[in-house]
């Protein structure tokens, strides 16, 4: 076990160990944010045939040298149109936006630039191959358009369905088992007793969760029984590809968390160079990996977002280019000072704003890591590396959550 790595040393230790990689096919209006789990060819050349980009006239470019050339209508060409005539020389035949091109035809003059006078159309523009869209341009039959691994876009949506597609095979959504430990805390809509308080992270937690496309899986929360926490813990690694519990893995005697991963599961970090949620551990529990998070709703929240949902989107063999996130790396001029953290990386809430060609940063609520408020006023969070504060008009690398 490392105890206290730095972020970057957390995240790799999390790739060795990785969710099962398992496939399911779904239809493609089902599809968007899955990540492909085979490479997608398309059935089809695009464009299926040689069509016109515009309306107008399919002619011979031959016959529209001079402008005020005069040509007989020979018919119409629709999108859809079975029937197509033919354009001889002298001739023109109506064409709509996506039509075929008629047979000896090679360009479009566009409808614009037209008079029809009788079955004679005169020409006044020009006419252009350029408005032919050909057979095959944009993508040949057989042709891998979208890689495995690719997150899926509602544009790579379309274009699975302009390559013929009509199910998806996906990579299957994790289970994510999310379970909440601490003897203070009652699910909202029961009553508090004195002491306790309302639960908040679970239902945080899960939707990062489903934000990163995984299932989330809420359990029994955990009060005072290490024998309950043996027993969820199980029950989650049995029916769930990953474990997340926030809660309990601080060095309080009552931190259960670290306690039965000590003693009973496999850990292979606890505590990140980081604030807030220094304290978080992470390993395997009966093979399943498991992220013990920090109870702070903040903290447990901000750990996700740095090192759980990369963890997951990697793990789920997306894409590095495509894969969902839930933040973007900016940088930021910041509007007044911040305070950094000895020896940690410090991520303070900041709020981002555009302002011309820059990013402005600044506070507003205070900073708790009880704070959850905090969370929702502000739109980013500081990277303020180790041992460093930030003066008014700094220039700092930041997040901006998404
Ligand atoms: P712990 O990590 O268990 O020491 O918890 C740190 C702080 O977070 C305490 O104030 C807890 O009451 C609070 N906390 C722990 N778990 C949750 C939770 N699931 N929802 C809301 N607050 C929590
Ligand atoms: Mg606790």
């Amino acid at each position: 076990m490392e105890v206290g790595v730095s972020l970057q040393r957390a995240i790799e230790l999390t790739s060795q160990l990785t969710l099962a990689r398992e496939d399911e096919t779904i239809p493609l209006i089902m599809a968007s944010g899955r990540t492909l789990f085979e490479d997608l060819r398309s059935m089809v050349d695009d464009p299926r045939f040689d069509n016109s980009a515009m309306d107008g006239w399919a002619v011979r470019e031959a016959d529209c040298k001079e402008l005020g050339a005069i040509l007989r209508i020979v018919g119409t060409s629709q999108a859809g149109s079975e029937e197509i005539p033919t354009v001889d020389a002298g001739e023109a035949c109506r064409i709509m936006t996506g039509a075929p091109v008629p047979q000896g035809a090679d360009a479009i003059v566009m409808v614009e630039d037209s008079t029809v006078v009788g079955d004679k159309v005169t020409i006044d523009g020009p006419a252009r191959p350029g408005f032919i869209r050909w057979k095959g341009e944009n993508l040949t039959r057989d042709t891998v358009a979208l890689r495995a691994g690719t997150v899926l876009t509602p544009a790579s949506v379309s274009l699975a369905a302009t390559m013929g597609h009509a199910n998806i095979r996906v990579v299957r959504k994790p289970n994510i088992a999310v379970i909440g430990v601490g003897d203070e805390l009652t699910p909202p809509g029961e009553p508090l007793s004195e002491s306790s308080i309302y639960e908040s992270n679970t239902f945080g937690l899960s939707s990062l969760v489903e934000r990163m496309g995984g299932t989330p899986r809420r359990l029994d929360l955990i009060r005072d029984s290490m024998d309950r926490l043996r027993e969820t813990l199980d029950e989650a690694a049995a029916s769930c590809d990953a474990i997340l519990t926030s809660g309990g893995v601080s060095m309080g005697e009552w931190d259960m968390v670290r306690r039965i991963m000590e003693e009973e599961g496999d850990i292979r970090f606890w505590k990140v160079m980081i604030r807030p949620g220094g304290p978080p551990l992470f390993g395997s529990w009966r093979g399943k990996p498991i992220f013990g998070l920090p109870g702070n709703p903040v903290s447990s929240h901000i750990v996700f977002t740095v090192l759980v949902a990369p963890w997951m989107s990697s793990s789920m063999g997306s894409e590095d280019g495509t894969r969902p996130r839930l933040a973007n790396r900016v940088r930021v001029e910041m509007e007044e000072s911040l305070k950094g953290a000895p020896g940690k990386l410090c991520m303070r809430r900041i709020s981002i704003r555009q302002e011309g060609d820059k990013l402005l940063g600044s506070t507003r609520t205070h900073q708790g890591s009880g704070n959850i408020h905090s969370m929702v006023a502000h739109n980013g969070l500081s990277l303020l590396p180790p041992d460093s504060d930030c003066q008014e008009g700094d220039t700092i690398d930041a997040l901006w959550l998404i």
